[in-house]
């Protein structure tokens, strides 16, 4: 598996993510998508919008702003509950999760060896003096104070007063909106049950220790669910909610399996009980083997019961049931929650994507290429158009050749540098198909279409070019 080293420098080199704000520093774990890899998120967003909302009968979406009333977060129990435990170094102010501390390798002066400094795997023992950690992690001499909560919401102002009547949070999710928008989705759009409100969009999390690149950031994307289901009906013998729990569980995981994540890399975690969030019923997440540790969640399927629906029923005296005209009754439906990130994603198509085999340079011997294998949905560019050089007849029709492509899917033209070095570039950022206009182009009016994976041949006439493209990525973004 790619290491995060390589994967953080071919994102900075190649354009897809770059550190915020990196003339002054950087800010504290945020990160800027750049040409390649905006345009890489915003196709696994629409490729995830495509096969959950509108390739479904039973899906709707929306798009809230992220700025709601300060009682949704009171209802949700963000405002009690949405805390870390964090201890802080009374020496070097450095804060951590207090439930991650010891999971950190820690930094030691140990008096068996005249206080000389080591770093020491985490949970272990010093191997002289057998003394175990204490102190701060990070610098080895402050005391850490005793667990503190923390709230994760960015608070600010609504207004021109900065008065405790204006505060407000950034939304940490997405999945509030659907619920405090249940009724006006359910009227508008005359829905039954079982049915969902979908949403991709930012949340904010003000997180203690963020970082592994765009895992932990604290503004990120979300692409999050709420299906809404009668509690009182039976699936395939089954209360509806745990069947529609587990069918979600699946198709998610399918998704991501679909699109190039492998097997190996991907697994199940079941919450333990004490581990659920105080809306959960069951909450099983999907976790993949990051390069970083051994796995990190992805996605989160949640049973959130019928908790929200009658907190914001509770706070803001409006009826939030669901009136089922079959048996004429009225109830709270349950909502199965499949909360994914749009970044992680990112993070984790990227890994699955990278690799190195080797291809035929012009002299005939063989040398290495990198090559990311994104599925050609999610490939920020699908088609690269290459003149063989820069000679003067075939620049302009290479040009001719891109006008065509351009229109209908993400299209490069490269003229610069050898041939091979630039399917190399290609490669490296995950390009499915390149087009070259060589001097035979001039006479047969054909290109050469080569595949990024097989790296095969093939001769096409210009006049076909367009219909032998569409049926290689047909439903692609464009
Ligand atoms: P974690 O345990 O890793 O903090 P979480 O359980 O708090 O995650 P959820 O609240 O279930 O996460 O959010 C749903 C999804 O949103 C996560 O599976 C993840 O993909 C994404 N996500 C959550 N927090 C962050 C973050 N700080 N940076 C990037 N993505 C995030």
């Amino acid at each position: 598996m790619v290491s995060m080293d390589t994967l953080v420098s071919l994102c900075k080199r190649r354009g897809f993510v770059f550190q915020s704000s990196e003339i002054y520093g950087g800010t504290g774990s945020c990160w800027d998508y750049g040409p390649l890899g905006v345009e890489l998120k915003s196709n696994i967003k629409r490729v995830w919008w495509r096969d959950f909302v509108q390739r479904r009968p039973d899906m709707v979406g929306i798009d809230a702003s992220i700025l709601m009333h300060p009682t949704v977060w009171k209802a949700s129990g963000h405002l009690e509950n949405f805390t870390d435990p964090m201890v802080d170094c009374r020496e070097c102010k450095l804060r951590f999760r207090a439930d991650q501390v010891d999971a950190l390798p820690w930094t030691h002066f140990c008096p068996a060896t005249k206080g000389n400094k080591f770093t020491i795997p985490p949970g272990e023992p010093c191997g002289h003096c057998a003394a175990r950690r204490t102190l701060c992690p990070d610098c080895g001499k402050g005391e850490l104070t005793p667990p503190r909560q923390f709230n994760l919401m960015f608070k600010t102002f609504m207004g021109p007063v900065e008065e405790d009547a204006g505060v407000t949070y950034l939304r940490p999710e997405t999945a509030q909106a659907m619920f405090v928008n249940f009724e006006n989705v359910l009227q508008s759009m005359r829905l039954k049950l079982p049915f969902g409100i979908a949403q991709a969009g930012r949340s904010f999390r003000n997180e203690i220790t963020p970082g592994n690149f765009i895992f932990r950031s604290r503004e990120f994307e979300q692409m999050e669910i709420e299906y809404f289901v009668n509690p009182h009906d039976r699936v395939e013998g089954r209360p509806a909610d745990e069947y529609w729990h587990d069918r979600w569980i699946a198709d998610c995981l399918a998704w991501f399996r679909r699109y190039g994540l492998r097997d190996e890399n991907l697994r199940l975690r079941e919450h333990d009980r004490d581990e659920l969030s105080h809306y959960s019923k069951r909450t099983v997440d999907i976790e993949y083997a990051f390069p970083f540790t051994d796995w990190g969640e992805l996605e989160g399927i949640a049973n959130r019961t019928d908790f929200d629906l009658k907190a914001h029923e509770k706070l803001s005296g409006q009826d939030l049931t669901y009136y089922d005209q079959e048996r004429d009754v009225r109830y709270h439906p349950y909502v199965i929650e499949p909360a994914a990130g749009a970044d992680r994603a990112t993070l984790a198509f990227l890994v699955d994507a990278y690799s190195v085999d080797e291809a035929p340079t012009a002299k005939g011997t063989m040398e290495k290429r990198t090559v990311l294998r994104l599925h050609r949905d999610l490939a920020p560019t699908k088609v690269a158009v290459l003149p063989l050089s820069r000679h003067e007849d075939l620049v302009p029709e290479a040009k001719r050749v891109f006008d065509v492509v351009k229109p209908h899917w993400m299209t490069d033209y490269d003229d610069a540098g050898a041939i091979g070095r630039r399917y190399r570039r290609q490669d490296e950022v995950g390009t499915p198909y390149c087009v070259t206009v060589d001097f035979d182009t001039l006479q047969d009016r054909a290109v050469t279409v080569r595949d990024r994976d097989s790296m095969a041949q093939e001769r096409i006439e210009i006049v076909k070019l367009l219909d032998h493209l569409r049926e290689r990525l047909d439903g692609a973004p464009a």
